[in-house]
């Protein structure tokens, strides 16, 4: 899930990432470089990440999660996104957009009050 792509920062550790690809299940590696704030290497290089927009009905699980997704390339992206949800506003980021969007939301958490 991308919102991994902000856990390194959160703990100040660099940290590997395994996914697979919300369309075809090809496995997506991503290891994280400076403490998880910068990205060292992305495997398959063209692995993308879908950040949706869903109101949150409740539990992030089963409503924005359900969107949030990595994928192996911008064609298996495409191909889910029709399937499954057509009508759902979003953006396709690169990792290292994923990781900006991650490491705020995350990067801050465990930082002493
Ligand atoms: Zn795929």
């Amino acid at each position: 899930m991308p919102v991994a792509l902000g856990v390194g920062a959160m703990y100040d550790w660099d940290v590997h990432i395994q996914s697979s690809c919300r369309n075809c299940g090809a496995d997506d590696h991503i290891d994280t470089a400076d403490k998880g704030r910068a990205l060292k290497t992305v495997e398959p290089q063209d692995t993308c990440v879908c950040s949706g927009i869903r109101p949150s009905e409740g539990r992030a699980e089963t409503s924005l999660c359900t969107v949030l997704a990595f994928f192996c390339s911008d064609q298996c992206l495409e191909s889910w996104r029709l399937e499954n949800n057509p009508d759902t506003l979003g953006y396709r980021l690169s990792p290292d957009e994923g990781l900006g969007v991650g490491r705020p939301i995350f990067g801050q958490t465990l930082l002493p009050g």
